[in-house]
């Protein structure tokens, strides 16, 4: 066997593992290569209730290892390590891990995203086990019925996840750093008119408070940008919406991005109005949220990974280097 590979995955999220089931049920024999975050940002879920085949909801951490598994089962090889640098401008592709150099002739990178958080402490704690700090209101803003909470950030994603928490919440607050909001004019005036929805601004959140029953948050410190004055602020959930930072920086700008980083896919790519995965290197496929920053979800993720392993298959084919 040469000992170029058909295609190697970079990335072990949804859209990675998808991709990974996909192709070696092609028997394109796909390696891929992890990252040391395994199974990506669905480990620090706790349960996911919105992907389809699950009526009963289902663990992030165990949906990940179903996913693995399955990956295995038909071929897949997984090396649990990080890429450290790739070359995409020379024909095989070269993919660096730390201890190793892998070539191979499609690559589809699946990286994911990753939210950005304050780096306040204790945060990484909170953020797992339901103790009340997260970013994705769609994943947990159902645990927070009847409660009263708060969104942190004053972009579109802010507006959007506090308008869907009034669904649950009794109250909503937004807390912008800015009295300016970079959310568009028209996300603003829809959590304007919401009567649950209530801004403070200009200040962030400078600390979690936990009262509340197992260590749950039941409140923030919110710092004033201006005077630095500090007050408590009641809160039962904190929800971060202040942007992601798509995991592409060791990419080092071999793949055409948009100005935030996320690897431009399909008519995009190239200008040419092609759908699909490719980006702007031939044999180079993007899946999940590292291409993705709208709809953000497991299933789209899975949904994409499932299109570029199709997307590197008939490439490989159209250039008879599939082995
Ligand atoms: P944005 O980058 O647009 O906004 C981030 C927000 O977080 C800003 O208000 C920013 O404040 C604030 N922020 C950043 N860092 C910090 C920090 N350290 N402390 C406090 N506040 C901070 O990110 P979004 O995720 O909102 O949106 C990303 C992209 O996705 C945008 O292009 C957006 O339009 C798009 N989107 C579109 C949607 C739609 O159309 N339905 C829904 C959601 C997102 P400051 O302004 O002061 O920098």
């Amino acid at each position: 066997m040469s000992s170029i590979r058909n295609l190697i995955i970079i990335g072990s999220g949804p859209a990675g593992y998808t991709a990974a089931i996909y192709a070696a049920r092609a028997n394109l024999k796909p390696l891929m290569i992890s990252g040391l975050e395994v199974g990506g940002q669905l480990m620090t879920t706790t349960e996911v209730e919105n992907y389809p085949g699950f009526p009963k909801g289902i663990m992030g951490p165990e949906m990940m290892q179903h996913f693995r598994e399955q990956a295995l089962r038909f071929g897949t090889e997984i090396k649990d390590t990080n890429v450290t640098e790739v070359d995409f401008k020379n024909k095989p592709f070269t993919v660096k891990t730390a201890d190793e150099t892998l070539q191979a002739h499609a690559v589809i990178v699946s990286t994911g995203a990753s939210a950005r958080w304050l780096n306040l402490p204790g945060e990484l704690e909170l953020r797992t086990g339901g103790k009340g700090l997260t970013a994705c209101a769609t994943c947990d803003g159902f645990f927070y019925r009847g409660k009263e909470v708060v969104v942190m950030g004053g972009g579109d994603s802010a507006m959007e996840e506090a308008n869907f928490l009034t669904k649950f919440c009794t109250k909503v607050t937004i807390v912008n750093r800015r009295n300016e909001f970079r959310a568009s004019k028209i996300m603003l005036q829809r959590a304007k008119d919401n009567p649950k929805i209530a801004l403070k601004t200009p200040y962030a959140i400078a600390g979690y408070k936990t009262g509340g029953e197992g260590g749950k948050i039941d409140g923030v410190v919110l710092e004033h940008s201006e005077t630095k004055k500090k007050e408590d602020f009641p809160a039962a959930g904190v929800f971060m919406a202040i942007g992601h930072i798509p995991n592409t920086q060791f990419l080092k700008g071999q793949l055409k991005t948009d100005e935030g980083g996320y690897i431009l896919t399909g008519p995009m790519a190239d200008g040419k109005p092609t759908p699909g995965t490719r980006t702007s290197i031939e044999g180079v496929f993007a899946c999940g949220d590292c291409q993705d920053h709208i709809y953000r979800q497991a299933v789209t993720a899975a949904g994409s990974g499932c299109s570029a392993a199709i997307d590197a298959e008939r490439w490989l084919a159209k250039q008879g280097l599939a082995h």
